[in-house]
């Protein structure tokens, strides 16, 4: 490229990325993904280090971002803030080691990965251990003063462990999933507008002007540097920086790894690549840095991210891609779910062909039109979901998306019950998409779980008249399996004996597996809980079952009209002829200090949940998954929800691990 062409696609560049930095920090609006605002944003440092005399002051890549509101006054920070350079490849993370490795002839270097986490740099200046300005990172010098709103987060203390310890800490604010989820539930329920991302929602938390609206809101934070005064003894090495915050009080993020080289950090980076996914907070990569201080000393700054730390970035969650067509997915139920289909693209390691949109409403609030470009998620959930329309990238031919009426597998109208947001087929009996959905989950690992039964099977056995039901699968012989294409004597023994291996599910399995609407596997052990026999359900009351902890009226009286309709009972005594009968589990009782408690449990905790679970029901008690005035504990571990909020709010007591098993063990502890 010739200077004057470098020139021009620099002053384009240059005017690009500000616009959407511009969007991004003063509007939390992303116009475009992370990934391509970096794609741009290494364009424009290439060019800039093949032709320096073009690079201009104003130029992202010398500056710190964030814009300062003037609704805070102005904090000149104490030392400066910055930001971090990036890469989405490993062999650039290496390359970025060596040259560090050459510059001191040393073989390897101890690094510190730690996670990146998605929110916004903060600075917390702590004077004689007391908390005296929360202040946002601006544009690295100065930045707002916040300090009010720090102090409504319950994960800032307010003073430190040492009463003499005077430090400038650096920390990340961010909003966890469970709150996220909770604020856009709420949004969406007021019909106001919904935050794209837990990033967005954190930043416009923070710059709230009410700090209650800012304690309600469950933002939580991770200290991850620090810069000590006057302090002979402080750290001389970034990991014991970070264990010394853990110390003084702060909460520091526990997927934090000490590295001996930098294959140590690429095996960390892959771990989390996937990892990632089931944490409670968003993380976009992992930060890298050199451990110690007098290496990073001798390395220094450019004028916008220090030379001792780089972030390697996962590959985007977040994609853009073309929106082909609606497809209608017919659950179970009826639901009706449009998907997506969309112009395959690579989305953190896996081609993505179809997302969801779950309902029509999603649809409207998205304003999504066919043939738009359209952003792409990977979250939690296994199938990725449409987040975000490009609207800057129409080209007019775009087409309006029309709310099906009628079901286009049976014909039948399409209706929205009351109080719910999906479109339902409102043909339940008659249905083959319905009923063909019913066997499929019937199957599955949270119902039946039987091995070999697969969505084709089960199509085919439909076609074919060979069932009609789940029942009818109990009826199957091998020779029916051994007229149908593929199979051998081998693979149909093989189906027939998962079927009849089937035959004696647990209770709550078998619950799960009758598709009553709103009971899915954890009412379904809820309900066995207090009902541990069919015969006893059936008869149930509306009355009796919402007296049941955590469940409410509108599930009590889906399960009583399911036992009410004749076809139900009808299906329940052709399983019982065919040999179903479901299992009751003896529950091993170890003793009764819980009876009468019912927990609810939140956060991260040193066991998986289900060991706690297991433990509250053992000795008597209860769990359940919402906090109500009926709560008698909430058992709280790392990062916890909204649940503590409102446990907080409701005078529910609220325990930590050890005064929990202080509890059950009669010792004396600290109440909250
Ligand atoms: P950055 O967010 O990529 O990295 C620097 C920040 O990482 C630090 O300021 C700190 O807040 C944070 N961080 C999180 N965990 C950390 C840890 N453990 N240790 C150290 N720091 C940690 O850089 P930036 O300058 O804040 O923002 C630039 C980035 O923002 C771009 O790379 C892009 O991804 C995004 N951006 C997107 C758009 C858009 O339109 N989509 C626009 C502008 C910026």
């Amino acid at each position: 490229m010739d200077v004057s062409r470098a020139k021009n696609r620099i002053n384009e560049l240059i005017l690009l990325l500000n616009k959407y930095s511009r969007l991004y920090y003063t509007d939390d609006i992303s116009a475009i993904s992370d990934f391509e605002y970096d794609t741009l944003y290494s364009e424009l440092k290439n060019l800039e280090e093949l032709y320096p005399q073009l690079c201009r002051n104003d130029s992202p890549t010398q500056r710190v971002g964030d814009a300062v509101s003037e609704s805070f006054s102005e904090h000149v920070h104490k030392n400066r803030l910055y930001s971090l350079d990036n890469t989405y490849s490993y062999e650039e993370l290496e390359n970025w080691y060596n040259k560090i490795c050459k510059e001191f002839e040393k073989d390897d270097i101890e690094l510190v990965a730690e996670l990146k986490i998605d929110g916004l740099a903060i600075s917390l200046l702590y004077n004689d251990s007391k908390l005296e300005v929360g202040a946002t990172r601006g544009n690295g010098s100065v930045g707002e003063n916040i300090t009010s709103n720090i102090r409504a987060i319950n994960a800032i203390p307010l003073s430190l462990s040492d009463s003499k310890v005077s430090v400038d800490v650096r920390g990340e604010v961010y909003m966890p999933h469970s709150s996220f989820e909770k604020l856009n539930d709420e949004a969406r329920a007021l019909g106001q507008k919904l935050f794209a991302n837990p990033r967005n929602a954190a930043a416009g938390t923070l710059r709230q002007l009410d700090s209650k609206i800012v304690a309600k809101r469950g933002l939580a934070m991770f200290a991850y540097a620090a810069i000590f005064e006057n302090d002979i003894n402080a750290p001389k090495t970034h990991f014991e920086t970070l264990k010394r915050l853990s110390e003084l009080g702060l909460v520091t993020n526990p997927n934090t790894r000490l590295c001996k080289n930098v294959g140590e950090v690429i095996a960390f980076c892959k771990e989390f690549e996937e990892k990632r996914f089931e944490l409670n907070y968003a993380t976009d990569g992992v930060v890298v840095k050199v451990n110690d201080y007098s290496i990073q000393n001798a390395l220094g700054f450019t004028a916008k991210s220090p030379k001792w730390a780089t972030a390697f970035k996962f590959p985007p969650e977040e994609m853009s891609t073309k929106l082909l067509d609606i497809e209608i997915g017919i659950g179970k139920t009826g639901a009706i779910t449009p998907v997506a289909i969309l112009e395959p693209v690579n989305l953190a390691g896996s081609v993505v062909k179809r997302a969801s949109l779950h309902n029509y409403d999603e649809i409207k609030r998205l304003g999504v039109k066919l043939g738009d470009t359209v952003r792409v998620k990977k979250a939690a959930e296994i199938i990725p979901k449409v987040v975000a329309v490009e609207v800057e990238k129409r080209d007019g031919s775009e087409k309006d998306i029309v709310v099906p009426t009628l079901c286009p597998v049976c014909q039948a109208k399409l209706e929205v019950p009351e109080g719910e947001v999906n479109l339902y087929c409102t043909n339940n009996e008659f249905c083959e998409a319905q009923n063909e959905a019913k066997i499929q989950f019937f199957v599955s690992k949270p119902a039946m779980n039987i091995d070999g039964v697969g969505s084709q099977l089960i199509k085919t056995l439909l076609e074919t008249g060979l069932i009609n039901d789940a029942a009818d699968l109990y009826s199957l012989t091998k020779d029916d399996l051994l007229k149908l294409e593929g199979f051998q004597d081998k693979s149909a023994t093989n189906v027939i004996n998962s079927i009849n291996n089937s035959k004696h599910p647990k209770f709550s399995a078998f619950l799960t597996a009758l598709n009553i609407k709103h009971v899915g596997k954890e009412t379904a052990e809820l309900i066995v809980e207090n009902f541990d026999t069919l015969e006893k359900l059936k008869i149930a009351s509306d009355k009796d079952l919402a007296q049941i902890d955590g469940l409410g009226e509108k599930v009590a009286q889906a399960i009583t009209q399911w036992f009410a309709d004749e076809r139900n009972l009808k299906l329940l005594l052709k399983f019982e002829n065919s040999g179903v009968v479901p299992q009751i589990v003896e529950k091993t009782v170890l003793s009764n200090v819980f009876v009468d408690k019912s927990f609810v449990i939140t956060g991260t905790l040193t066991k998986p949940r289900s060991e706690f679970e297991q433990i509250i029901k053992s000795h008597g008690g209860k769990t359940s998954s919402s906090v109500s005035k009926k709560t008698s504990y909430v058992l709280a571990g790392d990062s916890p929800g909204s649940k503590l909020l409102k446990a907080q709010s409701l005078g529910v007591k609220i325990l930590d691990e050890d005064a929990f098993f202080a509890l059950l063990e009669g010792r004396q502890f600290d109440e909250k």
